[in-house]
């Protein structure tokens, strides 16, 4: 079996594909402005089947949000305890 390997040829099937440069920016506490990442929460995080999303550019806006539409659509108080739990599955988007 006579396999013909040119230079070229040879050097175009190995290795990996040129990558590109992905930065990644860091987030979290204590880089950069904690609390100016736009913020989203699922209803479903909580436990409810629904597919309400809540968002806005901070946690208290989301939280806010959520517990209007916890008492609108789930007759659920917005109780401490309710803004503790949202506060809890608010994530940066
Ligand atoms: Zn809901």
């Amino acid at each position: 079996m006579a396999t013909v390997r040119t230079t070229w040829g040879w050097r175009r099937g190995v290795g990996a594909p040129a990558r590109r440069l992905k930065v990644t920016y860091l987030r979290g506490p204590g880089v950069g402005a904690p609390d100016t990442m736009p913020k989203q929460m699922d209803c479903a995080d909580l436990g409810m089947d629904c597919g309400f999303k809540a968002s806005g550019e901070t946690t208290e806006e989301v939280v806010q949000k959520a517990a209007a539409h916890a008492q609108d659509v789930h007759g659920l108080e917005a109780t401490p305890e309710l803004a503790a739990k949202v506060q809890s599955v608010v994530r940066e988007i």
